[in-house]
This record gives C-alpha cells, sequence and structure tokens, in this order.
C-alpha cells in the first residue's frame, strides 16, 4: 500500500537520491523538508519536480512549530530523518550548526514524532502499529579500525573522532533512547562513504573530478592511505527504503558497499578514467599534492553489511569500477548542475520560497 514519506534532508545528496528513487520507481508519496543549507540544493530534485505525489517544504528541523505543521498536514507513515550537518572539515572549523541540526534538531523530530504517533494510537491505531521514525546515521559514530583486519559490526561500541561523528553518535543514542523509554518505532542505519550523481563539491569524489577538469591541484591528505568502503548513493537509497519497509522496529543495520579503497587509490582511478574520456598532454595523475593531514583523521572504516544481506535480502547493485566510471561520466555531462553551485547561482533558487507553507 502507498504510504506518505517525509524526507529530511530531502534536497542534500542522499535526501535527494532517495526522493528520486521513491517518486521515480514506487507509488509512494513524498514530503521533502529542507533548511536550504549550503548542502541543500532544488536542482537535485528537478528530475521528479512535476510529480504530483512530490511536495517540497523549506524549513529547519530544528523549528518545533513547522515542523508539527509539517505532521498535522501531511500525516506521515514514515519519518526518515536525513537532514544534517554532514562535512568533516566544517565541523572542525566550527561545530555549532553540527550541534544545532544534528543534536538540537533531531531531538525536535523525535518529540514531535513522539507526539504526533501517541495521538495516532488513539485515533488510528493500525497506522500507528506501521509508523517508523528512522535514523540515517553514519559509520563514524564507530570511529576507526585499527590495521587491515576488521570490520564495523551493528554491535561495535560507539568511538567518534570528529565532531561531525561526535553529533551524529549523539543523535543515534536519542533515538534508541526514543525506543527504549517511550516505546517510538525507530531504526537506525548506519552506511559508509557514498558517491554518485549530485554530489556537493567540497566531497572528495566530486571536488577531484572537477578540480582535475580545470587542471587544478589534487589535494591528498597525509598520505592518502586512509581506507574507506564506497557505496553508490542509488544502492545506499535503495537500502534505506527496503529498511523502512521491512526492518525491524528498534533495530540497527549497517549498510556498506564491499568496496575497501584508500583515497590515493580513489582519486588515481579517477585521474585514470579522466585521461581515457578527456584526454590532455599533462597526465592529471601529476596534478596529486599531498598536504598535511586532518586532525583525528580516521585510518580505516569497513563496515560489515551481513545482517541486512541476511534479514531484508539487501546487497548492493554497483561495483566501485561501474560506479565511479557512471559518476565521472555523470560529472562530465550535468555542467550546467555543477557550474551552478562553482558560480553560487544555484542560491538564487531558493528566492521566493516561503519558509514552512
Ligand atoms: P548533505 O550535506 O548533502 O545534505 C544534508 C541536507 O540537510 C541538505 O540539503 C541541507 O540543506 C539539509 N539541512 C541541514 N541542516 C538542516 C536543518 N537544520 N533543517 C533542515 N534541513 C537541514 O548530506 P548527505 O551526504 O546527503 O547525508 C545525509 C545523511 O546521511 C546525513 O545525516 C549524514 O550524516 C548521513 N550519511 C552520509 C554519508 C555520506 O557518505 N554522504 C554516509 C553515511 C551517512
Amino acid at each position: 500500500m502507498a504510504k506518505t514519506f517525509l524526507i529530511t534532508g530531502g534536497a542534500g545528496f542522499i535526501g535527494s537520491a532517495v526522493v528520486r528513487e521513491l517518486i521515480g520507481n514506487t507509488d509512494h508519496r513524498v514530503v521533502s523538508v529542507d533548511k536550504l543549507t549550503y548542502a541543500g540544493n532544488l536542482a537535485s530534485l528537478e528530475p521528479i519536480a512535476d510529480s504530483p505525489r512530490h511536495v517540497f517544504v523549506r524549513a529547519d528541523i530544528g523549528d518545533v512549530p513547522a515542523m508539527q505543521q509539517v505532521f498535522e498536514q501531511h500525516r506521515p507513515d514514515v519519518v526518515m530523518h536525513l537532514a544534517a550537518e554532514s562535512h568533516v572539515d566544517r565541523s572542525i572549523e566550527g561545530p555549532a550548526d553540527f550541534i544545532h541540526t544534528n543534536l538540537v534538531g533531531t531531538s525536535v523530530l523525535l518529540e514531535v514524532s513522539r507526539g504526533y504517533w501517541t495521538a495516532l494510537k488513539g485515533s488510528v491505531p493500525e497506522k500507528a502499529a506501521d509508523f517508523r521514525f528512522h535514523h540515517v546515521s553514519t559509520d563514524e559514530v564507530y570511529g576507526d579500525l585499527d590495521g587491515a583486519e576488521g570490520l564495523f559490526a551493528e554491535t561495535t561500541p560507539y568511538a567518534p573522532s570528529s565532531p561531525y561523528a561526535a553529533s551524529k553518535a549523539g543523535a543515534d543514542h536519542l533515538v534508541r533512547a526514543w525506543h527504549r523509554t517511550f516505546g517510538l518505532p525507530t531504526l537506525v542505519t548506519h552506511c559508509s562513504n557514498n558517491y554518485g550523481p549530485y554530489h556537493f563539491p567540497e566531497k572528495l569524489i566530486p571536488l577531484m573530478i572537477l578540480n582535475a577538469l580545470a587542471g587544478k591541484p589534487l589535494p591528498i591528505y597525509g598520505d592518502g592511505q586512509q581506507i574507506r568502503d564506497w557505496l553508490h548513493v542509488e544502492d545506499h537509497a535503495r537500502a534505506l527504503i527496503k529498511v523502512a519497509m521491512q526492518g525491524r522496529a528498534g533495530e540497527t543495520y549497517n549498510i556498506g558497499g564491499l568496496n575497501e579503497k584508500s583515497n590515493l587509490e580513489v582519486v588515481e582511478t579517477i585521474c585514470d578514467l579522466l585521461q581515457e574520456r578527456v584526454p590532455q598532454d599533462t597526465r592529471y595523475r601529476d596534478l596529486i599534492t599531498f598536504v598535511a593531514d586532518r586532525p583525528g583523521h580516521d585510518r580505516r572504516y569497513a563496515i560489515d553489511a551481513g545482517k541486512i544481506a541476511r534479514e531484508l535480502d539487501w546487497v548492493p547493485q554497483e561495483t566501485f569500477e561501474s560506479g565511479l566510471c557512471r559518476t565521472v561520466e555523470w560529472y562530465l555531462s550535468n555542467e550546467d548542475w555543477w557550474r551552478c553551485i562553482q558560480d553560487g547561482s544555484y542560491l538564487g533558487q531558493r528566492l521566493g520560497l516561503t519558509d514552512a507553507f
């Protein structure tokens, strides 16, 4: 049966992929709530902009009356919470926004969800029984793995390193407390590094593609041997929908791509893919420049995604090789999307949008 999904952070990288998947490939309705910070981009929702099953609301998740109005008006069956400050480097430069959105914002959503769900239990018990609050979290809450062995499991103790990871860890604890104390039917997922289309150009993969095309240096932190497990954003979106629809309330699921790569390997592969597609006299690999490491930089993340495979029959469809190739080609054919970010004109799309209705 078609459900109403409330997606927070729907104009962000992963949120917009979930919205495009829900509208493009299911019958569900979607309400996207997004404050449109620098990371939110309405152009990422353009492919589904004409759908009558999608509504966009510009609002801050920390704004209690605005969130209450969204719940009362749209009566969601699933809250999928992706709105966050998400860039580790920015959390080191200034953690305040991370505390506001990732911790305070999550607590507001939990309380508004609890009030809505409690009222629903009295009025429409069958809708209340199916209600889910799904927090989309990160593998960074686990800290880093020592050496080449070992994987993060759902039971791995938390040891966040950056202010970003600590704020996401705190939000996870709030979500579990709302389940344990108030019985709110929650789900938590921890995912590894995502990549794919519509990724804001401050993140490693799009930054390297666009710097290389512009002939600019390709800065790599430290020795470039930090290992990340990469997952294509469309695989993540499909996993999230599966967890929201079929996951057991109160449970946690880890989501990973089974693609461990060092940062240097990722950048060298991008250089080689570009060399084949946009040949130049100078080699893109010669643009690689090692810079001082990020403070507290985690060495290795790797996910054990066995639980979601066993319980929900989810495995990634994309290999890193095929996914990275598609991603490079997407940036080559969607220059309008990233040029608007580089020249700041994407910010103009917000003009005329009212806050929460
Ligand atoms: P993003 O930065 O691209 O998008 C975040 C979105 O949230 C933006 O559209 C922004 O405008 C919106 N937002 C920020 N503050 C808000 C507020 N106060 N109220 C309403 N909207 C607000 O991030 P992303 O990469 O799409 O990540 C989405 C979620 O997935 C985050 O919670 C992140 O922690 C998690 N995650 C990301 C990755 C990854 O590799 N990108 C991996 C695992 C988990």
